[in-house]
C-alpha cells in the first residue's frame, strides 16, 4: 500500500511532497529521476494518491473513497500512460493524454497522468506534450518518471519540477532489508552493497536466481585465483567472457577485495560486507594490505577500461594476472 511512511530515505523530497499534498503549492508537472529500483514508481504513486486523498488529516489517509479506489487499482482520475513499443510516440501522447486532458476529472479533485519511462518519449512526442504542459487545465497533473533528466528537451524541463531521487547509504538499505523485507541478517549487508543506493535494486537482486549463481561462481573463482597457474588464469579470463554482458561480476569482485582489506586491517566481522563468507574472507586475507588494495584497484581499472571499449578478454587477462601477482 502506498504511503509516505513506506518510503525510506530522500526525506527532504518526501517532506516537500507531503506539504504539497497537504494543501501547499502544487506544480502541474513533476519529473522523478533515478536509476532502476530507486523508488520512482513508489514516489509517483504515493504522491498521486495523496493529491487525490479526501482525508482531513495525514494524506494519503488510506480510508477515503479516493484512497480505496486507488488501492483497488481502479482510480478513475489517475491515468497511466503506457506503450507496448520501445518508445512513447506522438500517437500515445495524442490518444492517452491530449484527447482526454480537457475533460474534467470524473469524480475527484484532479486528473493525474503518470508516465513511466518518460525518457523514451520521441522528440515529436515531447513537442506534442509541450503545449499542454505550457497551458494545462487547472485540474491536470503530470508525473513523469525517468532515469535521467538529460533525455528531455530544455523546453520540457523548464515546465516540470525535477525531483531527483538520491542513492541511499548502505546502512539505510541494510536496515530496510532487515526490518521491512525480513531478509536474513547475514545477507543484508552484502545486498545493501550490491544495491548501489537503490532499495528496489536490492530487492530485485534477492529475487534474481541468475545473480545468485553469478555470485556463487565469482566467489569461487576469486578464492581459487591465488593458487592458480598462469594457464589456469588465462582459462579463467576466457570463462569470464560468459559474463561480458553482465558486469555485475565486477561489483562482486570489488566487494570481495574490499572485504579482504577490512578483515586484514580492522579484524572484525562486523565490518564485512559478505558476512555469509566470513570464514573464507578471513582465510584469504593473509596477504599484506598493499597487495589487497592493489587487487581492488585492478578490478576498478578493468571496469574503467571496459567503459572505454577495451577488448574484454584482454582486459580480464590483465586484471587476473595483476591480482594473481607473482
Ligand atoms: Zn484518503
Amino acid at each position: 500500500m502506498y504511503t509516505f511512511r513506506e518510503i525510506w530515505g530522500n526525506s527532504a523530497l518526501v517532506r516537500h511532497l507531503q506539504t504539497a499534498a497537504a494543501g501547499g503549492r502544487v506544480s502541474h508537472a513533476y519529473l522523478f529521476t533515478g536509476g532502476a529500483g530507486a523508488g520512482k514508481r513508489m514516489f509517483a504513486n504515493t504522491f498521486a494518491k495523496a493529491l487525490q486523498c479526501e482525508g482531513a488529516g495525514e494524506r494519503p489517509c488510506c480510508t477515503c473513497a479516493s484512497c480505496t479506489a486507488f488501492d483497488s487499482g481502479n482510480h478513475p482520475d489517475v491515468i497511466y500512460v503506457r506503450t507496448e513499443k520501445k518508445s512513447i510516440g506522438v500517437d500515445e501522447i495524442r490518444e492517452q493524454i491530449l484527447e482526454t486532458v480537457n475533460l474534467k476529472p470524473y469524480r475527484f479533485a484532479c486528473k493525474i497522468y503518470i508516465m513511466e519511462n518518460a525518457d523514451t518519449m520521441t522528440v515529436q512526442a515531447q513537442n506534442a506534450l509541450l503545449k499542454t504542459l505550457e497551458e494545462p487545465p487547472v485540474y491536470a497533473r503530470f508525473l513523469l518518471l525517468a532515469e535521467r533528466a538529460e533525455a528531455f528537451l530544455p523546453t520540457i524541463l523548464s515546465r516540470v519540477a525535477v525531483m531527483p531521487l538520491r542513492p541511499l547509504p548502505e546502512q539505510e538499505i541494510a536496515a530496510y532489508l532487515r526490518e521491512k523485507a525480513h531478509v536474513p541478517a547475514e545477507a543484508c549487508d552484502s545486498y545493501a552493497a550490491y544495491a548501489q543506493g537503490r532499495i528496489g535494486r536490492a530487492l530485485d537482486l534477492l529475487q534474481d536466481e541468475d545473480f545468485q549463481q553469478l555470485r556463487q561462481d565469482i566467489l569461487q573463482k576469486v578464492q581459487a585465483l591465488p593458487g592458480m597457474s598462469e594457464a589456469d588464469v588465462l582459462a579463467m579470463a576466457k570463462d569470464l567472457e560468459g559474463y561480458k554482458n553482465d558486469l555485475r561480476f565486477l561489483d562482486i569482485m570489488e566487494l570481495w577485495y574490499r572485504d579482504l582489506l577490512a578483515a586484514k586491517c580492522l579484524r572484525e566481522e562486523r565490518f564485512l560486507v559478505e558476512k555469509e563468507q566470513k570464514d573464507a574472507v578471513f582465510r584469504a586475507a593473509k596477504e599484506p594490505p598493499e597487495r589487497l588494495a592493489r587487487n581492488a584497484r585492478a578490478v576498478h581499472e578493468a571496469r574503467k577500461r571496459l567503459a572505454q571499449n577495451a577488448n574484454f578478454r584482454l582486459t580480464m587477462e590483465v586484471m587476473l594476472m595483476e591480482i594473481k601477482g607473482d
